[in-house]
């Protein structure tokens, strides 16, 4: 009997002393910094860069256009609780620019990606001096740039894990290199007369000189503006003209310019289709494939081409994407 309690205040302290163990290699572990980002796109491009050293988090939502969010209080509150905040820039996130001015006015580190990339790679927005379109990501090779100044960056705040970061840089690096030839080849296998891309915004102007395919877009560099009738029925004469066989909805942006478009073609006897919803300002659902910066451009570069008569793997570079929407 002795013997059995000798035996169980052992085991006990034994688990006590396994817990209080635990607990300490935990503390060390927890030791991450809270980086709070604006769009998903950061957030993804951040978190690869960061690893095991940060949580990051995205205040705008999946299907939400940056361009129109307004950030609320317990967004006010995450930014100003954070170590660090990244966000895409270049007036992308409009209505959150007092917010970042007065996060930033707190002494916390605040970088924009978009705005830490070389200038002459970035596209002047037309008629607007001074003004730059926001949507570098649309191109790879531009979100590779971004890459290195997030690695920068996070070596600036956390000098101690530099190495760290720039191994992870260099590890996602070659995933975006692949994903660029990806979308490259499965752009070139369009006819050439069909490379032409129409869209609910212009989101896809990077998009469009990396890769060799036209664009045009109802609403400008920004949702804010609304399209109209005009818009609309110049757009439809380009349709009949190029014989333009599909156009795109964007899944942050309401698709009813887009219906009116093809309406409009329709009524003059053009044969377009709504070839599928892009994700241009917003990823997909988190956790699925398209919830990820690879599989949002996998997804885009699939769908755009299959509908412009390109060649294409049935579920994208990888085999991973999800269910299409199909043409219609
Ligand atoms: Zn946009």
């Amino acid at each position: 009997m002795m013997m059995i309690m000798i035996r169980l205040i052992l085991l006990l302290l034994f688990i006590g002393v396994g817990t209080v163990s635990t607990l300490a290699t935990d503390e060390v572990a927890v030791r991450r910094h809270t980086i709070v980002t604006t769009t998903g796109m950061v957030r993804d491009l951040v978190a690869h860069v960061a690893g095991e050293q940060a949580t990051v988090t995205a205040v705008i939502g999946e299907g939400v256009d940056p361009h129109l969010y307004k950030p609320t209080r317990s967004d006010v509150a995450a930014l100003l609780a954070a170590d660090v905040v990244f966000y895409s820039g270049l007036m992308l996130e409009g209505k959150m620019a007092d917010t970042l001015v007065k996060v930033a006015r707190r002494g916390k580190p605040v970088y924009a990606v978009a705005e830490l990339v070389d200038q002459g790679y970035l596209l002047q927005v037309e008629g607007v001096s001074g003004e730059y379109d926001p949507h570098l990501w649309m191109d790879v090779g531009g979100w590779m740039k971004a890459l290195d100044a997030v690695v920068q960056a996070l070596s600036d705040f956390d000098p101690e894990h530099a190495r760290r970061y720039a191994a992870n840089g260099e590890r996602y690096r070659t995933v975006l290199g692949a994903l660029d030839t990806y979308v490259r080849q499965v752009i070139d296998s369009i006819p050439k007369q069909q490379r032409v891309l129409v869209t609910a915004h212009d989101a896809f102007h990077y998009f469009g000189r990396a890769y060799g395919i036209e664009v045009r877009g109802i609403q400008g560099i920004s949702t804010e503006s609304e399209a109209g009738l005009q818009d609309i029925n110049r757009l439809v004469d380009y349709i009949v003209a190029r014989n333009v066989p599909a156009v795109f909805v964007e899944t942050s942006v309401a698709d009813k310019n887009v219906r009116a478009l093809v309406d409009g073609a329709r009524a003059r006897s053009a044969a377009v289709m709504i070839g599928g919803a892009l994700f241009s300002d917003a990823m997909g659902t988190t956790g699925t494939y398209e919830g990820t910066y690879v599989g949002m451009i996998d997804h885009n570069a699939t769908t755009i081409a299959r509908a412009l008569g390109g060649q294409t793997p049935p579920r994208g570079m990888q085999g991973l994407l999800g269910d299409h929407d199909q043409a219609r």
